[in-house]
């Protein structure tokens, strides 16, 4: 087997199709031992358009009567900072009455099927199992134990045997992962900490693109620009920019700039709905966080480290005592909380940032060498 390629992306060979059966056989062993001999008529779900080649595979080993029912469900990405949307477009027959299995191609963070159980129940199904070829243990977030589950995976992105990329790639019998090289890393930490310098020069020994959210913006200022005029008000208050305005910066770069390793945030993302917007964008693009570098200082020498910026780059926004409090404040209170979001995620790595700027420097790049 060797590595396919779908649209953009390389994919190499992840499980192959012989294990796939053999994990289709030992759940439809269990499925056939729960419901072999009972005198109703259970239905199964596919969840379309990824679970149909796994819900063919299995019916045809199920030995007790039973119907098929198709669903499809929709998913985009809205506008707003509550995230994904899930809009039901049909289901091919009743449940009511019926004990139902749902038969997934993958379950992850379980969101799917939390709604689809809230959906059996108001359609009048009696009992609503669930069944998966693939389960992400590490992304799962629901209390609902998964009823008969073909194989743990790790969270990658993965294609083939009904899953695909961008609707391509559901074909193929093995199942594929992406061959993925790029980078994305966040550099973190309060206003001072020495992400831009820092930043820099890891951009350069990694090969990555440098974004900074603050730089774009300044530089937005200095032509005078609709965005800049915009910006400057808040930006010179020690406020945050609108979220939409930072994601579209971001999402342009990373859909125009080329031949980088990587890339290295800085500045971004500032909120937490700002690193969910992220993480939609990168999951368009079967990417993730690679690993967050939080830069940590203590509020004291925010001050100073700023003062002392002011005298040489003479930015407005490090000006006066009042921005500079209200950006640490600012700081507090909407970007600290993502210190928690990515603990959670395990992309979170401290690094002491009081040194001078080599010794930060070498603590920052033995850490980017790791992750
Ligand atoms: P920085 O150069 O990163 O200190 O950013 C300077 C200023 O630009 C910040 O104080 C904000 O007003 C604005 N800014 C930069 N990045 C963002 C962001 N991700 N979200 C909102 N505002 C931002």
């Amino acid at each position: 087997m060797s590595n396919i390629r779908l649209h953009d992306k390389s994919f190499r060979p992840f499980i192959d199709y012989e294990k796939i059966e053999e994990a289709i056989d030992q759940v439809a062993i269990k499925i056939n031992n729960d419901f072999n001999g009972s005198k109703d008529v259970p239905v199964l779900l596919c969840v379309l358009n990824g679970s149909i080649l796994f819900t063919a595979e299995l019916m045809k080993r199920l030995t007790f009567n039973c119907e098929i029912v198709c669903i499809k469900l929709s998913s985009y990405v809205g506008m707003q900072s509550t995230g994904e949307v899930r809009d039901i477009i049909g289901m091919t027959g009743s449940v009511r009455g019926k004990r139902v299995i749902v038969v997934e191609d993958i379950i992850d963070s379980g969101r799917t099927i939390a709604n689809l159980i809230k959906m059996m129940e108001a359609n009048g199904a009696t009992e609503t199992r669930i069944c998966t070829m693939l389960f992400k243990p590490g992304c799962y977030k629901l209390d609902k134990k998964i009823d008969y589950v073909g194989m743990n995976i790790p969270d990658d992105f993965i294609v083939g045997f009904g899953l695909d990329y961008d609707g391509l790639g559901r074909n193929f019998k093995d199942i594929y992962v992406l061959d993925n090289n790029m980078k994305y890393y966040i550099l973190f930490g309060p206003p001072g900490a020495g992400k831009g310098t820092q930043a820099a020069s890891m951009a350069e020994r990694f090969n990555l693109c440098h974004i900074s959210t603050g730089d774009l913006l300044r530089g937005e200022m200095a032509k005078g620009s609709e965005l800049g005029l915009k910006a400057k008000a808040l930006i010179e208050g020690g406020n945050l920019v609108p979220d939409e305005i930072v994601e579209g910066m971001i999402e342009n770069k990373f859909n125009t700039v080329e031949g980088v390793s990587g890339f290295l945030l800085d500045g971004f993302p500032r909120t937490i709905a700002q690193a969910e917007a992220l993480d939609r964008m990168l999951a368009k693009k079967g990417e993730k966080v690679s690993g967050v570098v939080s830069l940590m200082i203590p509020d004291e020498m925010i001050k100073e480290r700023i003062r002392h910026r002011a005298a040489i780059e003479g930015r407005a926004d490090d000006a006066s005592d009042e921005t500079i409090a209200n950006r640490i404040k600012t700081y507090h209170e909407k970007t600290e909380p993502l210190v928690e979001f990515y603990k959670k995620t395990g992309a979170y790595n401290e690094i002491d940032g009081i040194g001078t700027i080599e010794e930060v420097r070498d603590r920052i790049s033995a850490l980017m060498e790791k992750i």
